[in-house]
């Protein structure tokens, strides 16, 4: 490894790939920014360049990359302009990467994400549809090419730092009874039931104590975000999705939590700001600044616990029923997912009814094992043509 770690941040112009470019820019010795994607938000991704200075940008399509292409020129960079995914693959698996931030948002990263993992790259995961889709194959990957896999969707951070380091040993070799996947509730957690059919995207993308992405915004506000986080958790650590016990806990401090034989309870806590779990994968197995505040317990005072409500949260339990399933469910409970919240953004759906598509997308047969890629794209291309057809037929 050189010693500043060259990093491709794919979808750099979202919420996560900007928090990695500031835990990045408050270490140039020791991080520098190789490669930055966007899709839609190209002035932003020009600034990023003129600030960042990358030696590769990846964007959409042919016509963006002729005219970022020359607006870099002109201001005397020598930043290469890749498009499209074959361009995010080729940076992901370059050479000269040291690490990938996998932050494109749905199965618009998978490709990509799979390509930095068969690389052998250091993978930073924050596209968990990646791994919801294609969970055994990406872990075969990962086994395969030897690639170190570090999460940083903020619970699976948290269950990785309160895990011992062998725990792939498995979880009942090393004493571990449960994972405490703990989940804000989002903004509709007290909303009354009946008020739910009326509720807006801005009222769904307002989270009480993250910002983030508007797709994740949603998925939080169904408490679908804790249903793929349940499978993400199964597959990053080998757990049975029994094992894994989802707790709301409006606060947001305690990131999750670790439950041994013994009685112990490992938990992490910090501010709910994702620089932490990104600075901690950066760096790992080192400690770096983040830029993140000291937590002030005493501000906080009190931390609350709940079970959740599966008739208000009914896409949890449909996450659950697909994880147990396993083969191709999941990558169909994704994207009917994916389809119904966008829909649900464009205020076509009704915020209900993400998890009625859902549902009715999984009346579809799932195949019981993934044995390859083109099967699990295949399933998602199904699952999308299923939940379309809903919406023609409702809309
Ligand atoms: P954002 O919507 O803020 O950013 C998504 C990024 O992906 C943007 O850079 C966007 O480009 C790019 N992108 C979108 N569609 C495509 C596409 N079709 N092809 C290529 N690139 C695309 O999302 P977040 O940063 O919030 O989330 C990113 C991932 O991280 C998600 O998988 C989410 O679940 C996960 N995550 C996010 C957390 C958070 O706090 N935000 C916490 C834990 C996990 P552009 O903006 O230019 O269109
Ligand atoms: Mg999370």
């Amino acid at each position: 490894m050189s010693a500043v770690q060259r990093i491709a941040v794919l979808g750099a112009t979202g919420s996560i790939g900007l928090s990695t470019l500031d835990v990045i820019a408050r270490h140039p010795e020791r991080y520098q920014a190789f490669a930055l994607s966007a899709f839609s938000r190209l002035a932003e991704l020009e600034v990023l360049c003129l600030r960042y200075r990358p030696t590769f940008a990846v964007v959409a399509d042919a016509g963006a990359a002729q005219r970022l292409q020359a607006a870099l020129q002109v201001a005397g960079l020598s930043t290469r302009v890749l498009w499209g995914d074959a361009g995010l693959c080729e940076v992901a698996a370059h050479e000269q990467v040291d690490a990938v931030m996998a932050a494109i948002v749905g199965a618009a990263g998978l490709s990509s994400t799979l390509a930095a993992v068969e690389a052998g790259k250091k993978v930073l995961l924050a596209n968990k549809e990646a791994l919801v889709m294609s969970g055994d194959l990406f872990m075969q990957a990962v086994r395969k090419s030897g690639a170190v896999l570090l999460p940083i969707d903020s619970e699976h951070n948290a269950i990785f730092q309160c895990l011992p380091g062998d725990y792939a040993r498995g979880l009942s070799a090393v004493g571990v009874r449960r994972i405490l996947l703990t989940a804000s509730g989002g903004p509709f957690r007290e909303t009354a039931l009946a008020e739910l059919e009326s509720v807006t995207p801005e009222q769904a993308c307002a989270h009480p104590n993250w910002s983030m992405g508007r797709k994740i915004s949603v998925d939080s506000a169904s408490m679908m975000n804790k249903g793929l986080e349940l499978i993400e958790a199964c597959w990053l650590f080998d757990a049975r999705p029994a094992q894994v016990e989802v707790v709301i806990h409006p606060q947001s401090v305690i990131h999750s939590m670790v439950d041994y034989v013994d009685g112990s309870v490992l938990a992490q806590l910090g501010n709910p700001d994702m620089r932490t779990p990104i600075a901690h994968a950066l760096a790992w197995p080192q400690r770096i600044d983040s830029g993140v505040s000291a937590l002030d317990l005493f501000a906080i005072a009190r931390l609350d616990f709940q079970r959740p409500d599966e008739e208000r949260f009914p896409c949890l339990r449909l996450a659950r029923q697909v994880a147990e399933e396993g083969g191709t469910a999941p990558a169909m409970l994704n994207a009917a997912n994916e389809v119904a919240v966008a829909a649900f953004l464009e205020r076509r759906i009704r915020f209900p009814e993400i998890a009625r598509i859902i549902d009715d997308v999984l009346n579809l047969e799932a195949a019981s094992t993934v044995e390859s890629l083109d099967a699990v794209l295949a399933a998602d291309a199904r699952a999308r043509a299923r939940a379309c057809e809903w919406l023609n037929r409702h809309g």
